[in-house]
């Protein structure tokens, strides 16, 4: 998960950068492209223009050997020897009939012509030079050598006139390249010659006067085309600037887009995201191999009272210091980060889990002293990462699970939940197999509730002094064909936390409801069934008519249903409460008050609420406390109920003693072990029977008479 984000965050602040790398890239192939394509049209252009030039000179010089052999006969080859050029006249099966100077042609030609154009001039290549070979633009970029102008032409000095042959003046200059006066200095050294030999037909076709030329090159030409490799150069470096420019303010603004995504708004610190990457790293640090390490959920108990009493802005304040402190006493190798309003978490290096303990309490003792005016309390869960790793073994990504850790320190914290003092506590077996349970529940529930796995127990309410039957209260238990029989303590606080409770209050009510229907259709003398629902079921506006529905559906008396509500339930929405239990006896059906006195004192709500029973807890009659004060307790809680018209149930009653005094009490009924425990629907049905045949109060004082 922490990789998968890091990605994220790198794929985002990567992006602009790589957009600006392949954007120079593309520009920097579009003008390469661009300008190679110009300077190669410039260049066989001017080629084709040199050879063209030259290929006048050679049907000159044929016309003259034409002319000279109308003239001399045999002996008209003598003209052409007034020219230095080396030549070669081969007739048509290709035998040479005549060669002067060097024949150095190579039996390959080319066509030059200027590319998309299409005009063309077939030379020979020189064997003593490579140049197409090459290529040509590659050859006239960077192979020019330095030549001599060995071939400079004294045909040029010849002429015809009226076919005689004439001198004349030389008039053209070939131009060296080796002129200074260009910018890179590679191309100052260019030579001016690329030899060719141009073939020429002759007498009417039947020989080839094949003579070598060289094609000069102009200043002018190569200065323009090193002029667009410069440009091009230039522009390329301008490109390359403006792309360092981009990649340098692509960092930039990364590390401000980083720096936004791993700030913590209330503290201005770190937060979650950047604790999972760089709890992540350090983990996997090759220098941190076999160094062990914890994770600490750090809970600021009762932060949001603070905020609510003083404001939220006191709130962040205090948070602020707090997560500096933590800053400041924790030093540099560790990681601190806020995770949410109240939790932190926090990496630490540790040797020995008692040293870490240690350092924990001094952190907590400092956090406790955060506001002068106040004492907070902070509770930490612990999780020791990995702890099993073998001594130096460098931890891989895929061994690293810091959300999995992270949560097995805030299930270790949250076992002191009920709590509200500072403390410790570490993530160890016994909440490990806790963490199992829970996930074996959730993956269990759905089927267990549609193959009726959950049972339905009955425990008999009786009454302390004729020990009559009068109610019994559902219990679920759960037969489980994997884990074997579960009692509700086990699954009940699982569902509420996880929202199944809602579908388990809806098959209790279903089951009691059609269990005292199919009693009834019996002839059994029923009780009204007490059924517990969730608070966390209060909060759906229309309970009380699914209830209706569902007992209706049932096809059972309405006032045989009781619903019991736990006394935690009255510090929800009070007036949906209130409304909802109207409705509830507006249908006809009863409702108590559970585990009355347990916890937070709901005096007030009985003040609101019409309620049928009152159900005094079993810690009342538990524990070595002070009997009489117990006593004296109990006794008014029972007179309380009965000044306000709700009938009384003592839970957990184990000894006659307590059934004594409760009946002194007028306590109306008793819901304990002494009378009985929950138990299946049959076994209960046998309590029916035996409540039916045994003689009513009055009669079997008659007998006794
Ligand atoms: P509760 O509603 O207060 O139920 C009374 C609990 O006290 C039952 O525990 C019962 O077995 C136990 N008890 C009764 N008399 C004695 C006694 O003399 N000694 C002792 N030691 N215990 C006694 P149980 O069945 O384990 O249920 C525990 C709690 O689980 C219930 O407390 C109730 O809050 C919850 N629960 C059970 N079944 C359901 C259910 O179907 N729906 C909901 N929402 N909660 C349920
Ligand atoms: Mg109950
Ligand atoms: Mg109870």
């Amino acid at each position: 998960m922490a990789r998968e984000r890091e990605k994220k965050i790198s794929k985002i602040t990567r992006g602009s950068a790589w957009l600006s790398i392949v954007f120079y890239f593309i520009a920097y192939h579009v003008v390469a492209a661009l300008l190679l394509a110009v300077v190669a049209v410039m260049f066989y252009n001017m080629l084709y223009a040199k050879i063209s030039s030259e290929s006048g000179s050679i049907k000159y010089l044929a016309k003259i050997y034409e002319a000279s052999m109308r003239l001399n006969g045999e002996n008209g080859l003598d003209v052409l020897n007034t020219d230095n050029r080396p030549f070669f006249v081969k007739d048509l099966n290709g035998n040479i009939i005549y060669e002067k100077g060097r024949n150095t042609c190579s039996d390959e030609g080319i066509n030059i012509g200027i590319p998309f154009i299409g005009h063309e001039v077939f030379v020979y290549e020189d064997t003593e030079e490579d140049y197409f070979k090459e290529g040509l633009l590659g050859f006239a970029l960077f192979n020019f050598a330095d030549k001599d102008d060995e071939q400079s032409g004294r045909l040029d000095n010849i002429k015809i006139d009226n076919g005689e042959i004439v001198e004349k003046e030389a008039e053209k200059e070939v131009v060296s390249l080796s002129s200074p006066g260009f910018g890179l200095v590679s191309f100052s050294s260019m030579a001016d010659e690329i030899p060719v030999w141009l073939p020429v037909k002759i007498n009417g076709g039947r020989y080839t006067l094949v003579a070598k030329v060289t094609i000069g090159m102009d200043v002018d030409d190569i200065e323009l085309m090193v002029a667009l490799v410069e440009a091009f150069i230039l522009v390329n470096l301008l490109i390359f600037v403006i792309l360092i420019f981009s990649v340098i303010r692509n960092i930039r603004r990364q590390k401000e887009i980083t720096d936004l995504l791993y700030r913590d708004e209330d503290t201005e610190g770190r937060n979650w995201m950047w604790f999972l990457v760089y709890a992540e790293k350090t983990l996997c640090k090759r220098r941190n191999a076999g160094r062990r390490y914890a994770l600490v959920n750090l809970f600021f108990v009762k932060y949001r009272n603070y905020c609510v009493v003083h404001s939220l802005e006191a709130g962040k304040r205090v948070l602020l210091k707090a997560y500096h402190t933590m800053c400041g006493y924790l030093g540099k190798e560790a990681l601190v980060a806020h995770v949410s309003s109240s939790s932190f978490a926090l990496l630490l290096e540790y040797q020995q889990q008692e040293e870490l303990k240690y350092r924990l309490e001094e952190l907590i003792r400092e956090l406790e002293k955060t506001d002068d005016g106040h004492k907070f309390t902070f509770q930490a869960g612990v999780a020791l990462i990995d702890a099993s790793i073998r001594r130096g073994r460098i931890r891989k990504r895929k061994d690293v699970n810091l959300e999995k850790d992270y949560n097995d320190a805030c299930s270790a914290r949250e076992t002191m939940e009920h709590s509200e003092d500072s403390g410790i506590v570490f993530y160890d077996d016994r909440l490990m197999d806790e963490q199992k349970w829970i996930d074996a529940v959730n993956e269990h529930q759905e089927k267990a509730l549609r193959n009726e796995e959950f049972l339905v127990y009955y425990q008999p309410k009786y009454s302390p002094d004729t020990n009559e039957l009068r109610g019994a209260e559902a219990l679920i238990r759960w037969q489980s064909p994997e884990y074997g029989f579960v009692s509700p303590g086990r699954i009940i606080p699982i569902f509420e936390k996880n929202g199944f409770i809602t579908e388990i209050d809806h098959y209790m009510i279903t089951h009691v409801a059609r269990d005292q229907k199919r009693w009834l259709d019996q002839g059994y003398k029923c009780v009204p069934v007490s059924v517990n629902v969730s608070r966390a079921h209060f909060i759906e506006e229309d309970l009380a008519e699914q209830i209706r529905d569902m007992v209706d559906a049932a096809g059972a008396p309405r006032e045989l249903i009781e619903i019991e509500l736990t006394e935690s339930a009255f510090f929800d929405d009070k007036n949906a409460l209130i409304n909802t239990i109207n409705r509830l006896k507006g249908y006809g059906f009863l409702v108590s008050m559970d585990d009355f006195g347990a916890g937070y004192s709901s005096l007030n709500s009985l003040k609101d609420m019409a309620l049928d029973v009152l159900k005094l807890d079993a810690e009342f009659f538990r524990g070595d406390a002070d009997a009489e004060r117990k006593e004296k307790v109990v006794a008014a809680a029972i007179s309380l109920a009965k000044s306000l018209n709700m009938r009384t149930v003592a839970e957990g009653v184990e000894d006659r003693e307590q059934v004594k005094f409760l009946a002194d009490q007028h306590c109306d009924m008793i819901q304990g072990f002494i009378f009985a425990k929950p138990m299946p629907g049959a076994e209960y049905e046998v309590r029916m029977r035996e409540a039916a045949n045994r003689p009513a109060e009055g009669e079997e004082r008659e007998e006794a008479d």
